[in-house]
C-alpha cells in the first residue's frame, strides 16, 4: 500500500479534487492540513475512505512518492522545506489534473482582478456554441475535480498567481492576461517583481503555435512582454487606442481587426455589465472567441455578441442589492484589493457612501485620491485596525465612521445617505478579520440590507 502512497497537502478544494483523483487513478492518498478542514470536505473525504490528518502535519509524507501541493501552501513554508530535502517529488494540484488529460484544449486566465468573471463569460460563449467545455480552477472547482469527469475538449481555467507559482510545464493554448496590480504583495515579499514574474508564467509556459491574450493599457504588462522571453502570438486588447491587430473601442463600439480587416462585434451601451473593468473582460473574452480554434464560432458572430447582450452580473461584483427610498445598495465584496475600487468607483455616477476596510494585505490607497475626492461623501470603516485606512483619508473625507459590525455599517451608511446616492460595499481588503470570506462578508452585508428595507416598508404603510 504504502508504495504507491500519495500526501495531498492542504484539505480545501484543491486538496480534495487532487485526492479523489488519485484514489481513482489508483493511488494511496493521504490528506494533510495544518488547520481544520471543513466538513463538507471531511464529508467527502470519509464517504470515500481517503484518510486525512488536521490541525498539523505528522511524518507520513516521508513514505509518500510524490507529495501534491494546494496552492495555499506557501513554498518556504518549512514542511516543503523537508519534503524538498527528502527529494520526494512535489507536484501542483493543476499540473496532477492535466497529467491525466489527453487531448483537452487549455485556456488559461490570469490578472490581478476580473478572472472569474471572464472566465464565466469566455465559458458561457463557448457552450453556447455547444463546444464540450468546462470550467475550473481558481473559480471554487478544482481542476483535478473535473478532470474526474469525462475529458472535455475545451477547459476554460482561472487561474491565480498562487496556482502559477507551482506550475513548471503548464501550457495554455491560449493564455490571457487581464491586468497585473499590487495585490497578495505580503505572500512576495513585498516584491512586485516576483508577482509579476508569477502572473507571466502563464505565457512563459506556452509554445511557439499558443496565443497570449493580453491588456494593451496595462503598463506592468507592457513592460513584462518586454522582460520575458515569450515564444506564443501576442494579441492585445484595448479601450484607450485602436490596434491594427486584437480588440478595440471606437465610436463607443467594440472591433476585432486582424490581418487588415476590421470586424465590428457589439455596442457598448448595449453592454449589461457596468464599469470599465468589465469592457475589459468582456473584450478579453471576445479576443479568445476570435482565435483559431473556435473558427466555426467566428463564422456566427452573434453567438459572441449575443451571449454578451445577456450577461448578468455575478454574485459580490457590483452586484446591485436593492434601492431603498432612492438609495441604491451594491455588493462588490469581491473587490479585495485597491484596484478593484477604483473600478468600482470610476464606475459610479451618483455620490456614494463608501463602506470599505478590512484587512490590509499592504495596500497603496494613493490611486483612489481623485476618485474618492470627486464621488465619496462618507466612509464607513468595516475592520478591526482600521488606523491606516482612516489616517489616510482623513484629511480628504469629513464624515469617517469606525465600526466592526455589518448592521451598524450599513445602518450608519443609510442614516447619511440621500436620495440619489449610492451605498458600496468595495472593501479593497480582505474579509478575515470580521468574516470567514467575501461571500460571507457579502451575503451578511446583503441580509442587512434586506432586513432594512423591510423595516422602512413596515414602518412606511
Ligand atoms: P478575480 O477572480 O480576479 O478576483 P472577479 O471577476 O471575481 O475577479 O472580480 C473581483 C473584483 O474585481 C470585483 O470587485 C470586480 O468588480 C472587480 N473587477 C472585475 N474585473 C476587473 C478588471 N478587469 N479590472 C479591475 N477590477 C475588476
Amino acid at each position: 500500500m504504502e508504495r504507491k502512497l500519495i500526501v495531498v497537502l492542504g484539505g480545501g478544494e484543491s486538496g480534495i479534487g487532487a485526492s479523489l483523483l488519485a484514489k481513482k487513478k489508483g493511488f494511496t492518498p493521504f490528506v494533510s492540513d495544518s488547520g481544520i478542514i471543513q466538513n463538507k470536505y471531511k464529508k467527502i473525504l470519509i464517504e470515500n475512505k481517503i484518510p486525512f490528518e488536521e490541525n498539523g502535519h505528522t511524518e507520513i509524507y516521508k513514505k509518500a512518492i510524490k507529495v501534491i501541493k494546494s496552492p495555499g501552501i506557501s513554498r518556504k513554508n518549512s514542511l516543503i522545506n523537508k519534503i524538498n530535502f527528502l527529494k520526494i517529488p512535489i507536484i501542483s494540484e493543476l499540473e496532477f489534473g492535466k497529467s491525466y488529460l489527453k487531448t483537452s484544449y487549455i485556456i488559461g486566465i490570469t490578472g490581478s482582478n476580473g478572472k472569474t468573471t471572464t472566465s464565466f463569460i469566455v465559458y458561457k460563449i463557448l457552450k453556447k456554441k455547444g463546444i464540450f467545455v468546462g470550467i475550473a480552477g481558481n473559480i471554487g472547482r478544482s481542476f483535478s475535480r473535473e478532470a474526474l469527469k469525462k475529458e472535455k475538449d475545451v477547459y476554460v481555467l482561472e487561474l491565480s498567481s498562487f496556482q502559477l507559482d507551482d506550475v513548471f510545464n503548464f501550457r495554455s493554448n491560449i493564455a490571457v492576461l487581464l491586468n497585473i496590480t499590487r495585490d497578495h504583495l505580503n505572500r512576495y515579499n513585498n516584491n512586485i517583481e516576483d508577482y509579476i514574474f508569477s502572473k507571466f508564467k502563464i505565457a512563459t509556459l506556452q509554445k511557439k503555435e499558443d496565443f497570449l491574450i493580453y491588456n494593451y493599457d496595462d503598463p506592468l504588462i507592457r513592460e513584462g512582454l518586454k522582460k520575458y522571453k515569450i515564444q506564443s502570438r501576442c494579441i492585445p486588447f484595448s479601450i484607450k487606442k485602436e490596434l491594427r491587430l486584437g480588440t478595440y473601442l471606437k465610436w463607443n463600439k467594440i472591433f476585432f481587426r486582424k490581418e487588415n480587416e476590421e470586424k465590428y462585434i457589439l455596442n457598448v451601451k448595449k453592454v449589461p455589465l457596468i464599469g470599465d473593468h468589465n469592457l475589459y473582460n468582456i473584450m478579453a473574452s471576445i479576443t479568445i472567441s476570435e482565435m483559431g480554434l473556435l473558427k466555426d464560432i467566428q463564422k456566427k458572430k452573434s453567438i459572441i455578441s449575443t451571449t454578451i447582450l445577456r450577461l448578468t452580473t455575478l454574485e459580490h461584483r457590483m452586484e446591485k442589492v436593492l434601492n431603498i427610498n432612492g438609495v441604491q445598495f451594491i455588493n462588490d465584496s469581491k473587490a479585495t484589493n485597491v484596484n478593484a475600487v477604483f473600478y468600482a468607483l470610476k464606475s459610479m455616477i451618483s455620490p456614494v457612501i463608501w463602506i470599505a476596510g478590512g484587512k490590509d494585505k499592504g495596500n497603496d490607497y494613493s490611486e483612489l485620491v481623485p476618485l474618492v475626492k470627486e464621488k465619496v461623501k462618507a466612509i464607513i470603516c468595516l475592520g478591526k485596525q482600521n488606523d491606516k485606512f482612516v489616517n489616510f483619508f482623513r484629511d480628504i473625507i469629513d464624515i469617517i465612521v469606525e465600526t466592526e459590525s455589518i448592521k451598524k455599517a450599513v445602518r450608519m451608511a443609510y442614516i447619511l445617505s440621500l436620495h440619489g446616492d449610492n451605498i458600496l460595499l468595495s472593501p479593497a481588503c480582505s474579509s478575515f478579520d470580521l468574516f470567514q470570506d467575501y461571500k460571507e462578508r457579502g451575503n451578511k452585508f446583503k441580509q442587512e440590507v434586506r432586513n432594512l428595507f423591510y423595516e422602512k416598508k413596515r414602518y412606511f404603510f
